[in-house]
């Protein structure tokens, strides 16, 4: 697997609106819209930056996966996202690999992207997503 690039990095916040003065008023990094995720339990802002993407990551549920990571650890980076040509292939190869997938089929995330989760047993306790988005 060869990934294009770091697509973006996933933040779990409490509040998108209480984490926007970090990003837009010290980093300077201008809100490019909010996707609520409905599956993922989650809404989501994008920042784009140098050609990758700061997403900040809001649970609407408690239960979901965001709500669950800020419960047992609090805010903070959540994820690393890195772009790939095509998603099936990659998930093919690392699963030939033995490397534990959380998603064996990719699924859609924010923006129309497919999206998988690696399993952070497989990965140093990192959560990556692999993503590949449609060519514009
Ligand atoms: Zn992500």
């Amino acid at each position: 697997m060869k990934p294009l690039k770091l697509d973006h990095v996933g933040i779990a916040v409490e509040k998108i609106d209480a984490s926007l003065p970090v990003w837009e008023g010290i980093m300077g990094i201008a809100l490019n819209g909010v996707e609520e995720v409905a599956e993922q339990k989650v809404r989501t802002a994008f920042l784009p930056v140098g050609g990758t993407e700061i997403e900040l990551l809001e649970s609407t549920d408690p239960e979901g996966p965001i709500g669950k990571f800020i419960a047992a650890r609090g805010q903070g980076i959540q994820h690393l996202a890195f772009r790939v040509e095509n998603i099936d292939e990659a998930l093919a190869e690392l699963k030939a690999k033995g490397v534990r997938l959380i998603d064996e089929q990719p699924r859609y995330g924010a923006g129309g992207a497919r999206i998988a989760f690696l399993h952070t047993k497989s990965t140093g306790c990192v959560l990556i997503e692999l993503c590949e988005r449609k060519k514009s």
